[in-house]
């Protein structure tokens, strides 16, 4: 099909396989005026608010901090800071109800509230962001803790480095979940900090257009962008046709553009970037303002809410307060939702806090969301493969997550399943075929990471079998070397020749001093220094001696 779109340029849309026309209950929380919530006496602010590494505190209990300050950060690549909402003292660093489909309770930050709001200094507005270097703009992103606000909480500054060109830059405004309307407040109520913040974001990333898809179930947010729109001719809004779930990002990339993102790929490889509404405007407040991300727009709705309504609230503010501020449940619903009735999940407690990817608190009534009775036997009718988006077969995915056979399961796409509850809608038989698709995802990354483990372990084992080996060899050959050395001096001539010497000098000396010694013991002969003519009389005296002896013989 085609329509028209902000700039008068005639723009054609594509259809993708499957989707539901839900009735979209978006009206009950748009009669009133978009509030902000009152501070309550203390946030509770969990460690990961986002898809990545927990962040690690930077703060203790008795610490003071103020409104801006980061409290909690980790070096790993994907993971986004938390800062204080308010200003107060840090009470504690405690395990705590959080918000998740497993009802576990998990690590977080409790702040007191101490009601003075004071700010800490923020960095400097980078008004003239065209001008400055992109790594700037990247690191304030980071810094200022932006993930994902659709939902998907996926760190924002990762998702603008994608290391491939981008030409097309989308701002989902499709919010196509029955229910929510905070992101539809958001553009009707704060259109320039949309735009602002889709032009920070293509700048960063090149990218030649910007389109802002919106479904027409929302004409005010559509005429709204439309009349902000400056001279800029590269960023249109797009109507789309209203059908769920047009807002997920590969349905959304597909009707506005009509590729395809291949299975298990990303949009960067077709050259596209998705990023939410709300998250544009927290762009914009961090790049133009120099705030950090510690609020944002939350819908509290269903007839069993008082007076449903949108409301800025602070990060950290529980379920429980916020309720109480819109005057407080009817009575009329057994369930408390977070997120939309399709791609939310039921809350075991109210006390949990709203974090950075909580855009809905839902208390539906019997009539406005059912609960599903007990499953039946699946009756192999084939319409969940009719109404799944991805083109999956979530039949056949059932029977293998069922018998936990997950390598089955991820031969038929598994990760491609972007939950959205299509085919669990429409099931006859009542079966929670999304709750099945988590299961075996998660079951699946329990399995890679014990294989990891297992891998690492191994390389440590093998690392150090190596390294003694390889000492082992070094010491013996260091022992054959000396062997070799010792054997090698006997042969070593000037050696021996030293040695000779050395034993000849020694006799000599021996030699002249047995003969100095003997010399003193020698007492001198009176035969000794004779005249001539004693000479004479001695040689006379021993003729004479030896004629006689010479007789008596
Ligand atoms: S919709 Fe339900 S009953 Fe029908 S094939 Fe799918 S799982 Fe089976
Ligand atoms: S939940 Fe997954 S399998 Fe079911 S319709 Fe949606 S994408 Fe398809």
């Amino acid at each position: 099909m085609y329509v028209e779109s902000s700039k008068g340029k005639i723009r054609r849309l594509w259809d993708f396989h499957g989707g539901l026309h839900l009735p979209d209950n978006k009206r009950q929380s748009l009669q009133t005026d978009l509030t902000s919530a009152t501070m309550p006496a203390r946030l509770i602010l969990p460690l990961r608010q986002h898809i990545g590494e927990s962040a690690i505190p930077l703060v203790k209990p008795g610490d003071r901090v103020l409104k801006g300050e980061k409290i909690a950060d980790n070096t790993a690549p994907v993971c986004a800071p938390i800062h204080a909402p308010t200003s107060g003292i840090i009470k504690g660093i405690e395990a705590h109800p959080i918000p998740h489909p497993s009802g576990l309770n998990g690590p977080a930050i409790v702040l007191e509230v101490d009601g003075k709001d004071e700010w800490a200094d923020l960095p400097a507005p980078i008004n003239d962001f065209q001008n400055v270097d992109k790594s700037l703009l990247l690191q304030r992103v980071r810094e200022s803790g932006i993930v994902g606000l659709g939902g998907a909480t996926f760190p924002a500054a990762i998702k603008l480095n994608p290391g491939k060109a981008i030409k097309t830059l989308i701002i989902n405004g499709a919010e196509c979940e029955p229910f929510i309307t905070c992101d539809d407040r958001l553009m009707q109520g704060a259109p320039d900090r949309i735009l602002n913040g889709a032009r920070i974001l293509q700048h960063i990333l090149g990218a030649e257009e910007c389109l802002i898809g919106i479904e027409d179930n929302k004409p005010d947010a559509i005429s709204t962008l439309r009349s902000h729109l400056t001279d800029d001719d590269s960023i249109e809004v797009v109507r789309i046709p209203t059908l769920y779930p047009s807002g997920g990002e590969k349905q959304l990339i597909r009707i506005l553009t009509g590729q395809e993102v291949p299975s298990e790929g990303l949009p960067a490889q077709l050259g596209v970037i998705c990023h939410n509404v709300a998250t544009a405007a927290a762009i914009a407040d961090a790049v133009l303002e120099g705030r950090p991300l510690i609020s944002r727009l939350v819908t509290l709705t269903g007839e069993g809410i008082a007076n449903p309504c949108n409301m800025e609230v602070p990060l950290g503010i529980t379920a429980a307060d916020l309720i109480e501020q819109t005057g407080g449940y009817t009575g009329k619903s057994s369930q408390l939702i977070m997120g939309g009735p399709m791609m939310g999940f039921n809350l075991s407690t109210d006390q949990v806090p709203i974090t950075k990817g909580s855009n809905c608190l839902l208390a539906p009534s019997e009539e406005e969301v059912p609960t599903t009775g007990s499953a039946l036997a699946c009756i192999r009718c084939g319409r969940c493969a009719e109404v799944c988006p991805v083109n999956l077969l979530p039949q056949q995915m059932y029977w293998f997550s069922r018998a936990k056979e997950l390598e089955k399961v991820q031969d038929y796409n598994l990760f491609d399943c972007i939950e959205c509850g299509c085919c669990s809608h429409v099931c006859p038989s009542h079966i929670p075929l999304v709750h099945y698709f988590r299961f075996a995802k998660t079951e699946s990354w329990a399995k890679e990471k014990e294989l990891q483990a297992a891998d690492h372990a191994k390389k440590r084992h093998d690392f150090r079998i190596a390294r003694l080996e390889r000492l082992d060899a070094e010491r013996k050959a260091r022992l054959r070397k000396k062997k070799e050395n010792l054997g090698k001096k006997k042969p070593v001539k000037p050696a021996a020749k030293g040695e000779d010497a050395k034993k000849a000098a020694i006799e000599a000396a021996m030699k002249r001093a047995a003969a100095k010694k003997a010399a003193q013991q020698s007492p001198p002969k009176n035969t000794d220094n004779l005249t001539p003519a004693q000479q004479k009389q001695l040689d006379a005296v021993d003729k004479h001696r030896a004629e006689t002896t010479a007789d008596q013989e």
